[in-house]
């Protein structure tokens, strides 16, 4: 009889905890696992921030992807899918195709930019390694060419980030620790640089635990930053942004780096392949499988699923990613074996936002953490996940270990 085959989209943290899981649960006789993702190597999403500032080397962040599965069970394919012909049960790459029995969709998320002109063309965005590494090499640029170039001069030293969610907070946490070493570095005065944070809605780190808030706006603030709380980016130009708060004339910000982290939506492939989603992210069934398409498995940024509690989508995080790829392998491994399928249930532990180094705020098991103590929770929590997937040996050569 021929065997099932198993194809998993996307080397994240959703797609490598399915296929770390899949390799233990499923006999090579019973199915064929592949594996297929655009690079060799898996990025840790969550650390993106920290090589965006230059505070952790690009190459810290991502490791080998050969060694975390296992060869001899799952195949990986290095391709760059770019849709999914559900009717065929195909999958087409740049270079090629692969049919599929199941499929596990884990590409992650991309820029939200909801239509604002501009953000495309003239703003960077965390969202890969590589965008990493050209934020932070460009960021380095304007403080190396500051003193040899006069045009522009003062929007060299001037850094925007749009949106203070955890994403913009952890990248200003980032900031505050390297633009000193920078300005040491290139002989400029600390007091010349600007660092100004966007926020649209009315405070930062919206729906959040207002002490926490406080807690980081007063430390970043320490570090230099502007916050403009109320204010939406409304445009960005070949010479910054343009902001308008309220019922208030647009206002021009000029600045030569312009971050945008103001939001995330579903990989693009989603819509592309005629799937049914909202910003890109597909509403699964509990199983984790797409209605109608009970052969299709969606999880991480690419899955919605609604919080009943308070009526709300859960926010797409590593957290949930890695718990949906528990549930898609077992489901997977109970399709082939003929045993019912579960329902997934988010097991929320906390969230943790670093602010930099050694400094952080987080809620853990219902308990507020501010400064080191929250620093240390987040550093155990990013080596919990290389743990997961890696084991004792991944967490030796990645971990985190500069407690203090
Ligand atoms: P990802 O982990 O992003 O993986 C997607 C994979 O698919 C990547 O390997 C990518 O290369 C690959 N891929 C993409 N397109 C293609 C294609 N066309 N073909 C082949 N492969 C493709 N969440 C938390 O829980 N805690 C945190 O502390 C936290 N911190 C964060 C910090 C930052 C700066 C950011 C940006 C996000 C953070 N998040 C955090 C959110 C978290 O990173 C995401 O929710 C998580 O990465 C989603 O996992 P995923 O498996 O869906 O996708
Ligand atoms: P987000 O959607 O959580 O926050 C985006 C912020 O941008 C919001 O505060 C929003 O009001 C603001 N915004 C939207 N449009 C704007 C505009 N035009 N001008 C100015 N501000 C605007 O996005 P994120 O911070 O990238 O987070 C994405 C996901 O990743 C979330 O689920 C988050 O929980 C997760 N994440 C978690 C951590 C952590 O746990 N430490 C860190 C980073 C990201």
């Amino acid at each position: 009889m021929r065997k099932p085959k198993i194809v998993i989209l996307g080397a994240g943290y959703g797609g490598l905890m399915t296929a770390t899981r899949l390799q233990k649960a499923v006999g090579t006789n019973e199915a064929d696992i592949v594996l297929i993702n655009k690079n060799d190597y898996h990025y840790e999403t969550t650390w993106l921030h920290e090589a965006s500032a230059g505070t952790l080397h690009h190459d810290r962040v991502r490791y080998d992807i050969s060694g975390v599965i296992d060869r001899n069970k799952v195949e990986f394919i290095q391709g760059t899918a770019v849709e999914i012909k559900k009717e065929e049960k195909k999958v087409l790459l740049e270079n090629g195709e692969v049919e599929y029995d199941y499929l596990v969709v884990a590409l992650g998320g991309e820029s939200e930019t909801f239509g604002i002109k501009g953000l495309k063309e003239y703003a960077f965005s965390i969202i890969n390694v590589n965008a990493a590494r050209q934020i932070r090499e460009h960021i380095e640029l304007q403080f190396a060419t500051y003193h040899t170039e006069e045009e522009k001069k003062d929007e060299r030293l001037t850094i925007v980030v749009g949106g203070a969610g955890f994403t913009g907070i952890e990248f200003l946490g980032e900031l505050g620790n390297r633009i000193p070493e920078l300005c040491h570095e290139y002989d400029i005065d600390i007091h010349k640089v600007k660092i100004i944070c966007v926020e649209a809605a009315p405070m930062v780190l919206p729906g959040f635990d207002p002490d926490l808030v406080e807690y980081a706006v007063a430390h970043l603030e320490k570090k230099g930053v502007e916050f403009r709380i109320g204010t939406a980016i409304k445009e960005a130009t070949p010479e910054g942004i343009i902001v308008a708060k309220g019922e208030e004339e647009p206002e021009e910000i000029k600045a030569a780096t312009v971050v945008w982290a103001a939001g995330i939506r579903g990989n693009g492939i989603i819509e592309k392949s005629g799937i049914e989603a909202m910003r890109g992210r597909v509403k699964v069934n509990l199983d984790l499988r797409v209605p109608e398409h009970e052969n299709i498995f969606v999880i991480g940024d690419c899955s919605l699923m609604i919080n009943e509690e308070i009526n709300r989508p859960y926010p797409p995080t590593a957290q949930i990613a890695m718990q949906q790829g528990e549930t898609c392998a077992k489901n997977i491994a109970a399709l082939i074996h003929n045993k019912p399928l579960e329902n997934f249930k988010p097991d929320i532990k906390g969230t943790v936002c670093s602010l930099g180094e050694n400094d952080a705020i987080g809620v853990v098991f219902g308990k507020k953490l501010v400064g080191k103590k929250a620093s240390f929770m987040k550093k155990v929590v990013d080596n919990r996940s290389l743990y997961m997937i890696g084991g004792a040996g991944l967490v030796l050569k990645k971990g985190k270990f500069n407690v203090l």
